[in-house]
């Protein structure tokens, strides 16, 4: 590791950049806790110019879309907010912004920025700054008409304005990313109303290669952590992070960031478009709400969302000859409970892969004969038992898709005659196939592909733009970072 001395002076540094620029911050502060914690201090900020980050082996791009706040976008499951407004870099704006008070002739104005306190209520911070009981009273009553004061929070920031003489006059409260509730009035008669604030969003890009986790591969490229946890989620469906991520894998993003209008507020936004290429293979995954569905889901290129379900009958044209139970064992003869499914079908008839996954075990196995295991994420494994022989190219470690063929029935290992042998794996232990209750994948067809279809074009000329604006900038500072394709 390196010393402390070089340590403490990125730190410093650290510091002055947040001041210089705090829009830095965001981006900093994901880079200066994880280089902290792991010591790994070359990997700090080491100046630049502007955003994008660029190393050799990834380029972060973004761009702005002209498109300004869209009244129907759907908002987001999370708060995806990232105040930086509390930076040291705010402290002048504000200062100025009184000056103009003062220069507009309003007398001199008293402006104070607080923040709730742990176990204050909004009474309490408002006669704590200095307002009188009652004026407090009536602003709260006129600001309650457009924000449930009850469920303040610790650390919202108020902007208040007094009067020369102490005369509560003004209290700005940002509501939501959107929206600014202003409450102004004189001789304790409030008028509150919510401001709608303008912003834009940006469309960012981002790539590189997983040397260790996706999670810091990401976060080395400067992607918030809320980022990358939406990243890891919607992969979650086709992709064992715990053991699929191999050292080289690549990873791509294109997501929105929303912007304030006055550059102070960041909030982020959808991932449009993210592909993962693991072991050389590639999953790309689109953002797209369907026109008969009230909300957005991720697509595979080929109208497959990537929540799917397991199928239940992985196989053709078969029989279900036995049910998930007790039973009567037909060859050792005592009651034991069947954890699976038997399919009775003629010997060679295909089976299928349940779901997509990453086959775990291909091999003889006791009892169980001719033996397949797949493993289709964290959470969820299916195993086939029985086979006479393998599907073409199955073996250990090889990804496979919903629906490949991995074998065919068969009579191997102990059983009375052919079948297949079919078991779902949840968190370790053997579930009910039939009972199954997870996420139900649709497969977008005609008419409905048509429209995911335009979607990915749209998203895919997006992402083109994104990327040559900044191949613009770079051609106009000469600087001849490598982008990828
Ligand atoms: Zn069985």
């Amino acid at each position: 590791m390196t010393d402390r001395h070089y340590k403490e002076f990125n730190i410093k540094d650290y510091i002055l950049h947040i001041y210089r620029d705090y829009r830095r911050y965001v981006y900093a502060g994901a880079f200066f806790i994880f280089g902290l914690s792991l010591g790994l201090s070359n990997l700090l900020f080491t100046g630049g110019d502007d955003v994008p980050e660029t190393t050799s082996e990834a380029v972060f791009e973004e761009m702005a879309t002209a498109a300004p706040t869209e009244p129907g976008a759907p908002a987001p499951k999370a708060p995806r907010e990232t105040t930086i407004s509390n930076t040291p870099g705010d402290a002048p704006i504000t200062l100025a912004e009184s000056l103009e008070l003062i220069e507009e002739g309003e007398g001199e104005v008293v402006l104070k920025e607080i923040r709730i306190k742990r176990g204050q209520g909004l009474m309490d911070a408002l006669v704590d700054s200095g307002a009188d009981r009652s004026d407090a009273f009536n602003a709260i009553e006129s600001l309650s008409d457009h924000f449930n004061v009850r469920r303040i929070q610790v650390g919202q920031k108020i902007d208040l304005s007094y009067t020369p003489d102490g005369t509560l006059e003004r209290l700005e409260m940002q509501k939501d990313f959107d929206h600014l509730i202003v409450v102004e009035g004189d001789a304790g008669n409030y008028e509150g109303a919510t401001v709608e604030l303008p912003s834009q969003i940006i469309t960012r890009h981002a790539s590189g290669i997983i040397d260790d986790s996706l999670f810091l591969a990401a976060q080395r490229q400067g992607l918030p952590q809320i980022v990358i946890v939406d990243l890891i989620r919607i992969f979650s469906y086709d992709v064992d992070f715990q053991r699929e991520i191999r050292k080289g894998d690549q990873f791509e993003i294109f997501y929105e960031r929303k912007i304030s209008e006055d550059g102070r507020r960041v909030q982020e936004g959808n991932i449009l478009f993210a592909k993962l290429t693991l072991s050389g293979k590639e999953i790309g995954l689109y953002r797209h709400t369907p026109s008969d569905k009230d909300f957005a889901d991720y697509f595979h290129e080929d109208g497959q969302s990537s929540k799917r379900a397991l199928m239940k009958t992985p196989i053709e044209g078969a029989r279900l000859s036995s049910y998930y139970g007790n039973r009567k064992h037909p060859v050792l003869g005592y009651n034991r409970m069947h954890k699976g499914l038997d399919f009775s079908a003629p010997t060679g008839t295909p089976i299928m892969a349940a779901g997509d996954g990453v086959v775990e075990r291909a091999s003889w196995y006791g009892s169980f004969g001719n033996y397949v295991r797949i493993r289709h994420n964290g959470t969820y494994k299916t195993i086939y038992a029985h086979m006479s022989k393998y599907g073409r190219g199955i073996k250990k470690g090889v990804r496979v898709q919903q629906g490949q063929i991995i074998g065919y029935v068969g009579a191997t290992g102990r059983v009375t005659g052919r079948h297949l042998h079919y078991e779902v794996y949840m968190n370790g232990s053997q579930v009910n196939p039939l009972a199954l209750k997870i996420p139900s994948g649709i497969k977008l067809k005609d008419q409905a592909y048509q429209e995911f279809e335009v979607v990915m074009e749209n998203t895919n000329q997006l992402i083109d733009q994104t990327k040559s604006h900044i191949l613009l900038t770079r051609d106009i500072t000469g600087d001849e970072a490598s982008v990828s394709p």
